[in-house]
């Protein structure tokens, strides 16, 4: 997985700690010794010029956040020995962002800021007006174990296959059993989502499983609006007066969720 060196990333280490933080695939456990890949130990031996000794946060999304230290720094294979677990798993918000996918850059934003939205799976959604349709999913996922990495997170959100929404909706209640969808609708009449997540709270929303559903640029076609105003599981919220693009109302949407809903 291509790291992606962004200068400002350049040489500091990858989270807000200041220490340096790595998703990885193996177990985690005491006394256990990792050798980490190509990319990763260019990462911390060349990039941030770690050496022998020096401390590395691990996570691998099971066994919590762990303190690591090299003890071999090499720069293709660079063997690390864990010394004690830092943080317990945590579950991620039960939060899913469904949405349609926008050009290139901005897919890579909506990646990160939702995974630092706290959202626990990414699936692009193909609606009758979203014009990308090829997604680089291994791209996708790249940005989210980044942003992972630098926002402290333990686990990495679930970046999955795009999937048509007619197609997604008929096998939501078997795929996605309760849970329910919050569809974020630019025509909905502004000035009344305090209300409506208020209620939604009052009615068990919170802390249940959700999904917030985000449109292209195009918005949803009438056929879909009534497809998705039709369901027993889905809620429509405004996300206020001004039209945002589909980047904006996916972090929009998250904060309001998390705010109201979820685990702010
Ligand atoms: N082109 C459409 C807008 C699409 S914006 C138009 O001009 O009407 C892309 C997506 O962001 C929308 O489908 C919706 O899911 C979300 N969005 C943007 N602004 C919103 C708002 N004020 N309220 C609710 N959802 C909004």
């Amino acid at each position: 997985m291509a790291r992606e060196d962004s200068d400002d990333t350049h040489d500091t280490p990858r989270c807000a700690s200041g220490k340096a933080r790595l998703y990885v695939e193996g177990d985690l456990g005491k006394g256990a010794s990792l050798t980490l890949d190509r990319d990763q130990s260019h990462y911390l031996v060349n990039v941030l010029r770690m050496g022998a000794d020096a401390q590395v946060l691990l996570f691998n999304g099971r066994d919590g956040e762990w303190a690591a230290r090299i003890a071999e720094p090499h720069k293709k294979n660079c063997v690390l020995e864990l010394v004690a677990r830092t943080r317990a798993q945590e579950p991620l918000p039960d939060v899913w962002l469904l949405f349609a996918p926008v050009k290139k850059a901005r897919l890579d934003f909506i990646a990160q800021k939702a995974t630092e939205m706290g959202a626990a799976v990414i699936q692009p959604v193909i609606t009758e007006r979203t014009v990308v349709t090829r997604l680089k999913d291994e791209r996708l996922q790249a940005n989210a174990v980044e942003a992972a990495e630098q926002c402290g997170l333990v686990a990495v959100p679930e970046v999955r296959e795009a999937e048509k929404l007619g197609s997604l909706l008929a096998k939501w209640e078997e795929t996605a059993p309760g849970r329910r969808i919050l569809f974020c609708d630019e025509s909905e009449e502004p000035g009344a989502a305090r209300e409506a997540l208020a209620r939604l709270a009052a009615e068990g929303w919170r802390g249940a499983p959700l999904a917030v559903l985000i449109g292209p640029e195009g918005g949803f076609s009438p056929k879909e609006r009534e497809l998705l105003r039709g369901r027993k599981d889905t809620a429509v919220l405004s996300l206020g007066p001004r039209i945002m693009r589909a980047d904006t109302a996916a972090i929009a949407a998250l904060a309001v969720v998390g705010l109201a809903l979820g685990d702010w």
